[in-house]
């Protein structure tokens, strides 16, 4: 049977609009509070707190800016080494660099792909004065918080949870973006709800709120005049945005539904191949699926080249490997994605530290298998990729999508 490519693009996770958000941009618009400013910017704060389980949330510009705030709240200065997650998106590691910190990059664990716990106790020994760490939930799955915590609260670790792919996702119970002393979660377009962009910093701390909210405002102090004691941002979320995020609110629980449904039919439909999905523990985690991602059995990767800006691969019967699927998703109009490329592999970061349960990742002398991998984030980015995982993608083209990657083996 021949396939032909979509119509429509699908996209690895586009925007879903509902309606709601409308009514609340449009209030703003009606009544002139067009700022950062007004009654969709107070609402969005509290239905997060009253979601997450928050005492404070301040609506920012973007997810990027509440980790910014964060690690100023977490004390981060100039030449001060802070723990962060290999694995993640850039942005959870650049504010550090803002601050002119260190980012120690930490090795990721096979059973949620998130920070190593090991890896972390490992970091500790080596660099015992480090007192800021910063990790996130991948994909929207939740890391092993009792282990991480457990870490950090035996050191006098501060925790920044990077939640800007996880809202709504639970550890034993709990939501994520509650697990650090400073939290970040993100509306950026491409995440679970959107504000079209937009962030928050979550925390239980009423003074760091406070702060947070001046910093956000060009730290303007209580005076007649313009007076600054400290440097500021503009960094408050704009009251046009918050509607979004506002009306948006309303459709995480089905947003979370819809992207459990894709995982589970990828699941289901892949079942006899080579492959695993993203995984992580059915006992203490319910993920918000953001993206449903899979990674192929070793034996089953065919050969792939990877230099620093393109792919190639071997083709070879019964394998494949994530270049292929790529390739033959992308030739169906539909949009897939390499796992986020580990920070310690970036050439930004190639002079940064990076730890492993062995010790320094850098020496490669703890090699997990293939030729030059040597850590877990190394092995997951050459076998792993994000699937097409828009909730709009109907179940027939999700089948077509399915078919296509089995074709790859
Ligand atoms: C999206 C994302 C961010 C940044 O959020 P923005 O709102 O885009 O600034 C930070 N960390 C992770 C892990 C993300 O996926």
């Amino acid at each position: 049977m021949e396939i032909k490519p979509f119509e429509n693009r699908i996209y690895l996770s586009s925007p879903t609009m509902h309606g709601k958000e409308l009514e609340y941009v449009t209030h703003a618009y009606n009544t002139n509070w067009m700022s950062t400013v007004g009654e969709n910017v107070n609402e969005a704060e509290k239905l997060i707190c009253e979601k997450v389980g928050c005492k404070y949330a301040v609506a920012l510009s973007s997810g990027t800016s509440a980790l910014h705030l964060a690690t100023k709240l977490a004390s981060v200065k100039d030449g001060d080494g802070v723990f962060c997650s290999d694995m993640t998106f850039s942005a959870s590691v650049n504010p550090v660099v803002y601050e002119r910190g260190i980012p120690i990059f930490i090795d990721a664990e096979y059973e949620t792909w998130n920070m190593d716990a090991e890896a972390l106790e490992k970091a500790v020994e080596l660099y015992p004065n480090v007192k800021v760490l910063i990790m996130a939930n991948l994909y929207g799955t939740p890391a092993k918080m009792d282990e991480i915590t457990a870490v950090c609260k035996k050191h006098g670790i501060t925790i920044i949870e990077d939640a800007a792919e996880s809202l709504g996702a639970t550890y034993k119970g709990r939501q994520t973006g509650t697990f650090g002393s400073f939290n970040a979660i993100s509306f950026n377009g491409n995440k679970i709800i959107t504000g079209s962009s937009g962030g928050m910093l979550l925390t239980d701390d009423f003074e760091a709120a406070n702060k947070a909210r001046k910093w956000s405002t060009q730290s303007r102090e209580s005076a007649p005049w313009y007076q600054h004691e400290e440097v500021g941002y503009n960094y408050r979320m704009s009251n046009v945005i918050a509607g979004v995020v506002r009306g948006q609110f309303y459709y995480l629980e089905e947003h979370i539904k819809q992207k459990k449904e894709i995982y589970m039919r990828y699941k289901e439909g892949l079942k006899d191949l080579p492959i695993q999905m993203n995984p992580y523990d059915e006992e203490t985690m319910q993920p918000n699926f953001w993206l449903s991602c899979m990674i192929i059995d070793k034996d089953a990767m065919c050969k792939q080249v990877r230099g620093d800006k393109q792919a190639k691969f071997f083709k070879e019967k019964g394998k494949s490997c994530p270049t292929e699927i790529l390739q033959a998703i992308e030739n169906i109009n539909a949009e897939g994605r390499p796992i986020w490329k580990p920070m310690h592999m970036q050439p930004i970061f190639q002079n940064n530290p990076f730890i492993t349960r062995e010790g320094n990742g850098r020496t490669k002398t703890n090699v997990c298998g293939e030729d030059k991998i040597s850590c877990v984030c190394e092995d997951i980015f050459e076998r792993g990729l994000c699937l097409p995982s828009d909730n709009k993608m109907t179940k027939e083209q999700q089948n077509v999508i399915i078919e296509i990657i089995k074709r790859c083996f």
